[in-house]
């Protein structure tokens, strides 16, 4: 997919600079902190209009934090998000209060990866989706009646199931639920996360199908986080990788998956599922888990799993750091390295 959005000169949807959201961690009688959970530590990243715009990681390095603090469902602990709105003013939406968000939440909205708890189980269809309406008072009674009746359409469902609660529906048709909530207030910007994770892969396509369709016929731009690089292949025009709270490589998609520069990314590249068995016996086993983020490791992060690391790894930290048109990653070698892309996992010589 071309990286048509972020090339067109438009100016950014979304600008986030230094994000960073900490929890503490509390002990003994008083609750002492003794140390920060650094689930986000110093992500930046612009987001423009009609673009998808990925965020992928193994679980645990903070991506969903990450989308949670673009829709203010969690207070940054730090850093900038600037958004601009429908009428083309930027608004710093980590200093709005509570009232000063609301308009802006109607524009702003979020899917959730698990369709089977995202959706209260005693509301019917109506009240799930048509719920948005009233809150912001946009529409009540019939007019309210008519508007989910569209909106079930829109997402492939029959206008007569509006009365039927969610456990009559399979795991895709809630998940069309609850993008039929997330869009039944026309909104710009809409952060899915892991929208299709908890589905059949059969299942995942249609979604991501939808998700396409419904882009182009309400303009809408999306931050797509999610863990599994062959769905984000097929859907994003930017990806920026994540590990333990921070960004360690963004560029358009088809660099990223044909010319990565960072290990983790090659690595995560090479879990790809593939046709050929010739490339699947290419992928990288990384040992270990994702570090914990309350005691990361020093230098790289990275350092500990990477099969490339040299002295240098763990003592400096990389910073990000543009290696060429719209790519940037955060690799002391990233120059000297030849990592292997999506196409090329089978051995060279
Ligand atoms: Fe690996 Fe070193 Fe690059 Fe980190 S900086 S990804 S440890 S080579």
């Amino acid at each position: 997919m071309a990286d048509t959005a972020a090339a067109s000169g438009k100016a950014p949807l979304l600008k986030v600079e230094d994000l960073r959201k900490h929890f503490p961690i509390r002990q003994g009688f008083f609750g002492r902190v003794v140390a920060q959970v650094r689930a986000v530590d110093g992500v930046t990243f612009d987001v423009y209009p009609g673009e998808t715009m990925a965020v992928v990681g193994e679980s645990g390095c903070g991506k969903t934090t990450a989308g949670r603090c673009l829709v203010r469902a969690f207070e940054p602990t730090g850093g900038s998000i600037v958004y601009r709105n429908r009428n083309g003013q930027e608004v710093a939406l980590d200093s709005l209060d509570n009232k000063e968000l609301k308009p802006v939440r109607r524009e702003l909205r979020m899917i959730f990866q698990d369709p089977f708890s995202s959706l209260n189980p005693r509301m019917t269809v109506m009240d799930i989706i048509g719920d948005p309406l009233k809150v912001h008072r946009i529409a009540s009674g019939s007019e309210l009646e008519d508007r989910v009746a569209d909106m079930l359409l829109r997402v492939g469902l029959r206008p007569e199931y509006m009365r039927r609660y969610p456990h009559a529906f399979s795991g895709g048709q809630r998940q069309r639920i609850g993008i039929a909530k997330a869009l039944i207030l026309s909104p710009q910007l809409v952060v899915a996360d892991e929208a299709v994770s908890a589905l059949d892969v059969s299942v995942q396509a249609q979604i991501l199908n939808l998700l396409q369709d419904l882009q182009a016929e309400f303009n809408l731009t999306y931050v797509f986080i999610a863990h599994d690089l062959s769905v984000v292949e097929y859907i994003a025009n930017r990806v920026s990788v994540m590990y333990v709270g921070k960004l360690v490589e963004k560029a358009a998609t088809d660099e990223l998956y044909h010319n990565p520069k960072h290990p983790y990314t090659e690595a995560l590249l090479s879990a790809v599922p593939r046709p050929d068995p010739r490339e699947r016996s290419q992928r990288i086993v990384l040992e270990g888990d994702v570090p914990d983020p309350a005691h990361p490791p020093s230098g790289c992060y990275f350092h500990p799993r990477c099969r490339y690391a040299q002295d240098v790894c763990a003592t400096e930290t990389p910073e990000l750091r543009p290696i060429g048109e719209g790519h940037e990653v955060a690799c002391h070698l990233a120059e000297d390295l030849d990592l292997r892309g999506i196409t090329d996992l089978v051995p060279r010589d």
